[in-house]
């Protein structure tokens, strides 16, 4: 068995990878572990306009599950601030069981084959180049040749460090998460909540992302911390009345993109290669975007005939242009945040309270400086 491309995982990543990749007229095969594409979801499922737009496609009734107005940040003491969306940034919160099967279909529709269940246990190498996978499907060893790889397994990529690429993170850089969905929470539906404090959610914040069917997700995502994730949720949710209908858990890597995600005859995409946004979590539209990418040099490469690492290197160029930036101010913001006590914490959201983001300036925040001097001094260093 001999393909052009082998993708390596059936989600955002691997779909849309070999989605353009066989879109561009090369042999893909996507192979995932699980027997069913989406599931089980390790996700919150909100995302942005940006990833349809960056897939050329309306977002569907068949996955949305509703539309986001805003967002309320609330703080320790129980005030918020919130924020409507600016362009090209509606909210959706999505069905990613529906979604991620619906990228699956459109991949296979252009040619994609899948095989599902089965393992990649490891690569072949050939001359210093990825060459292929080892794969195994109920039982059965298979070593099937590829001129390359996608690697689009998710955080702490396997597949990538059997390439030697250093894919792992410390407990510092990686949010440990847990969720429900929810029947009969009651909260405001129009907007994404988000919480934060570090008696609420030490090093992230609690989310609650309501969709029209009255089902709720609520979740945590915490960081280095002696307590678990699920002490946090369990402890917020005290305040109350819902029912669990579906619980996931996962880590997110929150320390921006891996040192680097090409090798000779490999890329690494989503997950595998951090492409999450550091301070909210988000990956979605990320993992779209340079999957996007991926696949598109993936099947350059292939009619170029060359997968060497000197060519692979223009899909981090690629990637790097489109979300360089955002992945960098991103982790900025985090890093301040992460320094900011619950009384600071509480200062800057009644500051923020009512303001409009864009019209903050080094000059306005005079106003703070006698209540928290200390915050003064951490936003200055962003602006
Ligand atoms: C609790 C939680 C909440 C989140 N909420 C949001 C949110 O609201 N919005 C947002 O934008 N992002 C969110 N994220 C992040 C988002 O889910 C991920 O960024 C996104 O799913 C990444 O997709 P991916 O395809 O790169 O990787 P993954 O979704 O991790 O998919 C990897 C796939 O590879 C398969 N696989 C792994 N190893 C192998 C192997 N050896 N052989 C074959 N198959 C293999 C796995 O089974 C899996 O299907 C959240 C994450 C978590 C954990």
């Amino acid at each position: 068995m001999k393909y052009d491309v082998i993708v390596v995982g059936g989600r955002i990543g691997g779909s849309v990878s070999s989605l353009f990749a066989s879109e561009n007229d090369v042999d893909v095969l996507m192979i995932e572990k699980n027997s069913e594409i989406g599931i089980p979801v390790q996700c919150a499922e909100a995302t942005s306009e940006l990833t349809f737009k960056t897939l050329g496609i309306e977002p569907s009734n068949r996955y949305v599950c509703s539309e986001i107005y805003g967002v309320k940040v609330h703080s320790p003491e129980g005030d918020h601030f919130q924020m409507k969306p600016s362009d090209n940034e509606m909210g959706y919160i999505l069905d990613r069981k529906v979604f991620d099967k619906s990228l699956a279909i459109e991949s296979a529709k252009a040619g994609t084959d899948i095989m599902l269940k089965t393992t990649v246990k490891d690569l072949l190498i050939k001359e210093g180049k990825v060459s292929g996978v080892v794969a195994k499907h109920l039982g059965k060893t298979t070593e099937i040749e590829a001129d390359m790889v996608i690697a689009a397994d998710g955080v702490g990529s396997n597949i990538a460090r059997m390439a030697g690429i250093n894919t792992l993170y410390g407990v510092k850089d990686i949010g440990s998460c847990v969720q429900y969905k929810m029947v009969g929470i009651d909260v405001d539906p129009n907007y994404m909540h988000f919480y934060f404090g570090r008696e609420v959610a030490p090093g992230g914040y609690v989310w609650m992302f309501p969709s029209e069917n009255g089902v709720t997700n609520v979740g945590v995502g915490i960081r280095n911390s002696d307590k678990t994730a699920h002490h946090f949720l369990t402890k917020f949710l005290s305040n109350f009345n819902g029912t669990p209908i579906e619980m996931n858990i996962g880590g997110v890597p929150l320390s921006g993109p891996v040192e680097k995600t090409y090798t000779g005859g490999l890329l690494v995409v989503g997950d595998a290669a951090g492409h999450v946004d550091p301070l909210t979590g988000g990956g979605i539209h990320l993992a779209t975007s340079c999957a996007k990418i991926a696949g598109e040099i993936a099947a350059e490469a292939i009619k170029m005939g060359d997968t060497s690492a000197d060519f692979l290197k223009r899909y981090e160029e690629g990637w790097k242009r489109e979300i360089g930036s955002t992945v960098k101010n991103s982790l900025k913001y985090r890093k301040v945040l992460d320094k900011l006590n619950d009384k600071e914490l509480n200062a800057l959201i009644r500051f923020l309270k009512g303001r409009d983001l864009d019209s903050i300036t080094s000059r306005s925040l005079l106003g703070l400086v006698k209540e928290s001097p200390s915050l003064v001094r951490h936003l200055r260093s962003i602006l």
